[in-house]
């Protein structure tokens, strides 16, 4: 019977040579993983996203630049140098050099994936000598023979049909008895330049290659032991949760818990694979499991917090009982790829949050809006998920939510829609002490 195991690394989980070997000695330990899904090293991609951005002087691109090598190079020393790796990440460092001076000169979207993907291509290339170098055979598998997307660079979309059939053909005989090694993150247009698919993308692309693999499980090893009941770097008394659902861990991820990146749980639930998430830091103090169901399902489970979130309220006089204005007003907002999260409405107005910030919120969005429509826009704001289960069935769970809220300006309330969730908008300068409070109140230890 299949067991292949897909196994994701992080960007702190690859960070040195030390973090490597942990994750080397995971996968060795672990046979049934036949496939390492890599970030690029923490900071890395943070440092190439500024050389991208085209903005830097040339003082600053070259500091850029300097630490880029010297993460890179801390990883080679700890490896002895291997020749041929090091001239092939030299060379790469020289490449992201040209790259970034054209970036200065005429800063494009696709010249910007190019940079941004160097960072998983350099981590699974000293992986896969790390690896050697312990007497564990691996091979490196470039992603973008299979990962096709459109051309939507920095967000772009996979294709999954023909991910299915490359997979098939390319990936899974190379699975079928070593293990192998690819980039997270990455993927490529049909015309073969270089896709990125959205910060943090690494969980997604393990997911979806799971899928494809047919395989039995993903494993997504971080620096934490697991899903905390909110994030652990906020509330010090937030806790692992040993199992979660998929509707409830998908929840999370989608309002904020940064510990998966919002789409890593459509693959996996389309094909019913179990998603473990545990530290690379420490396998031994387990993780949490995400299956379809799970021996607990209590009414609040967790709390997910993502700041920097803008309302638009549209208002228009002659909106009462007219037809098609919110269809021209998603209309639009489609047309632009811009995506909606909460939703309330009144007799004249609509007011909605945006999940991708203001970038999105262009000149010419706000003009189109503004022919049918007042518009204002809000920024400052937070939004804060409950998640839980049977939340819209049970008396009394509103009343226990806002009760803890009771000095806080709450902008925008949506609940009902799903019995997993309870969302609010707040002032962004009091979202950490609410969730606090609200973890304090809602989910004691
Ligand atoms: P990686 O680089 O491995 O992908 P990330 O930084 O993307 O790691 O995600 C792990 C971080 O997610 C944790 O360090 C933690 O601060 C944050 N986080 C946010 N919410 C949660 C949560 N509910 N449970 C665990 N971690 C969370
Ligand atoms: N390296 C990419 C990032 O930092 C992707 C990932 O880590 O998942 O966003
Ligand atoms: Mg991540």
């Amino acid at each position: 019977m299949n067991q292949l195991t897909v196994a994701k690394f992080g960007g702190t989980s690859v960070v040195d040579a030390e973090a490597m070997s942990r994750c080397a000695l995971i996968l060795e330990e672990n046979p049934n993983t036949r496939l390492a899904v890599l970030s690029a090293s923490s900071g890395v991609t943070n440092i190439l996203v500024a050389l991208a951005s085209g903005e830097q002087l040339p003082d600053a691109r070259t500091a850029l630049l300097g630490q880029l090598t010297e993460i890179q190079q801390g990883i080679l020393n700890s490896l002895d140098k291997p020749e041929m790796l090091t001239r092939h990440i030299e060379d790469i460092l020289v490449h992201i050099k040209e790259l970034s001076d054209s970036a200065a000169i005429s800063p494009t979207k696709a010249l910007h994936d190019e940079i941004v993907a160097q960072g998983e291509l350099m981590s699974t290339r000293l992986f896969v000598e790390l690896l050697r170098s312990r007497g564990t055979p691996a091979v490196w598998f470039d992603v973008r023979k299979v990962m096709r997307t459109d051309d939507r660079f920095s967000r772009a979309t996979p294709d999954l049909a023909n991910l299915q059939a490359e997979v098939e053909k390319e990936l899974a005989p190379l699975c079928a008895n070593q293990l192998v090694v690819t980039q997270g993150f990455i993927g490529a247009a049909k015309d073969g330049r270089t896709t990125t698919l959205g910060r943090g993308g690494s969980d997604f692309s393990a997911a979806l290659l799971a899928e494809a693999l047919n395989a039995v499980a993903v494993q997504i090893w971080t620096d934490v032991p697991g899903i905390y009941t909110t994030d652990p770097r906020l509330v010090t008394a937030a806790r692992p949760i040993s199992e979660i659902s998929f509707s409830e861990a998908s929840e999370m991820a989608t309002f904020g818990a940064k510990v998966l990146h919002p789409a890593t749980l459509q693959p996996a639930v389309r094909q019913q694979i179990p998603v473990f998430v545990g530290s690379s830091r420490a396998p031994e103090s387990g993780g949490t499991w995400i299956r379809n169901e799970t021996d607990s399902q209590p009414l609040f489970r967790a709390i997910a917090l993502r700041r920097n979130q803008v309302l638009l309220t549209l208002t228009n006089q002659s909106m009462f009982q007219v037809h098609g204005f919110l269809a021209e007003v998603f209309g639009i907002l489609a047309k632009h790829k811009i995506s909606v999260d909460l939703i309330t409405t009144s007799v004249i107005s609509v007011s909605l949050t945006l999940d991708s910030g203001a970038e999105l919120l262009t000149d010419e969005v706000r003009e189109e809006l503004n022919k049918h429509c007042h518009l204002q826009v809000e920024h400052d704001l937070a939004l804060i998920a409950l998640i839980g289960n049977r939340m819209s069935e049970v008396s009394g769970t509103s009343s226990q939510v806002f009760k803890a809220l009771i000095d806080v300006n709450v902008r925008m309330i949506c609940y009902g829609a799903s019995s997993h969730n309870l969302c609010f908008l707040i002032p962004e300068a009091d979202s950490d002490r609410v969730v606090n409070t609200l973890h304090q109140e809602l989910l004691p230890a």
